[in-house]
């Protein structure tokens, strides 16, 4: 067996669902990167317009100076339940990824072993550095290049089995493996589905999307208020919004089977809102709900009772503002007040 088919073998041994090679040389994406951040578009996302980040995205060798290897790793999660009817009413709804152990801890532990593994497998230590998320790479573009799948309409990477109910991460190795071959179809062809079910027209003619309209970034990154004229397009949405992909006629037919998330997808928004920061830290510090942190949470949950059309949240709203010493929260308490007197 060749060392790619064994560094294939262990990463699937690992959990990981499929794994793309592609050499370290630049991979397109680049100008519509810059263009995206010339035009604002990453919203407060500062970091990801700093010279660093420009620098490191041109040439992933600047994050490891003896990089000859980009392996591109897809892990998948199930999409959201189909609950054959719409939630109950006064609830919220948490998007599909968030619903598991914080996917940052379990596949940077992944990458850790797989590093093991390699080294073992070549028989000496392995210069590396792991990729996930946040990681100032063009991960799509590289997913793309290592024959994972195509970047959709709305963005995001499109594998054909697993649609875009992935996460991404890179390992990139100071080895040299035989590339794959780019994934060349572009499978949206003539849809336009997700940039019409889209509530906030967030996405953009180029592929890309406007972060600072788009729910996703608003009611997760952004640490302050929600401009008044998305509030009303969260609708129940209290952490994130899987809109895009739940149209998406490839999304339809992936092979991710649904299992039980470690939290529940549409939390009841009263005991949300009555919880302290003690309890909330206690039941999502393990998810990727903690990224909003209790007063980005909190400013969540008093929109979407907001936009319940719920009296009886009335007297909880009014003991959170009370209780709300933070102005962003106080702002949307405020509006959801309005929205429901
Ligand atoms: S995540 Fe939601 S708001 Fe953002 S682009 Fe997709 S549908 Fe639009
Ligand atoms: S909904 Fe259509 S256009 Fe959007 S990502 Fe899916 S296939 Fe592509």
């Amino acid at each position: 067996m060749s060392l790619k088919a064994k560094i294939k073998a262990g990463a699937e041994s690992l959990g990981f669902v499929a794994i793309g090679f592609t050499s370290v040389e630049p991979v397109p994406g680049l100008q519509r990167f810059k263009g995206w951040i010339d035009a604002g578009r990453h919203a407060g996302m500062a970091y990801l317009a700093s010279q660093r980040s420009l620098e490191t995205r041109s040439d992933p060798r600047k994050l490891l100076p003896s990089c000859r290897t980009v392996i591109s790793l897809l892990s998948a999660y199930p999409p959201p339940r189909d609950r054959g009817s719409e939630p109950l009413p006064g609830s919220g709804r948490i998007a599909a990824y968030a619903l598991q152990s914080d996917y940052h801890d379990v596949l940077t532990r992944r990458l850790e072993k797989l590093v093991e593994l390699i080294a073992e497998m070549a028989g000496r230590q392995v210069e590396t550095y792991a990729c996930v998320d946040s990681s100032p790479i063009l991960e799509k573009g590289y997913a793309q290049q290592a024959g994972l799948g195509w970047i959709g309409r709305n963005s995001l990477l499109y594998n054909p089995e697993y649609g875009s109910w992935t996460n991404l991460s890179e390992l990139l190795i100071d080895l040299e493996v035989d590339p794959d071959l780019p994934f060349e179809v572009d499978g949206c062809g003539e849809c336009q589905l997700c940039v019409r079910a889209c509530p906030t027209q967030a996405i953009m003619p180029d592929r890309t999307i406007d972060a600072r309209r788009c729910l996703s970034y608003l009611t997760i990154e952004n640490r302050g208020v929600i401009p008044v004229e998305f509030r009303k397009a969260m609708g129940n949405r209290v952490f994130g919004c899987d809109q895009c992909q739940s149209v998406c006629p490839v999304n339809k037919k992936t092979r991710v089977k649904t299992r039980e998330p470690v939290i529940e997808d549409f939390p009841d928004l009263a005991e949300s809102i009555s919880l302290s920061e003690e309890e909330y830290k206690l039941k999502y510090r393990h998810t990727p709900v903690w990224r909003t942190k209790f007063a980005g949470f909190r400013r969540n949950i008093a929109i979407a009772m907001g936009n319940s059309g719920q009296k009886r949240f009335i007297p909880l709203l009014e003991k959170a503002l009370t209780d709300s010493p933070d102005p962003v929260v106080a702002d949307a308490i405020a509006w959801a007040l309005k929205e429901l007197i």
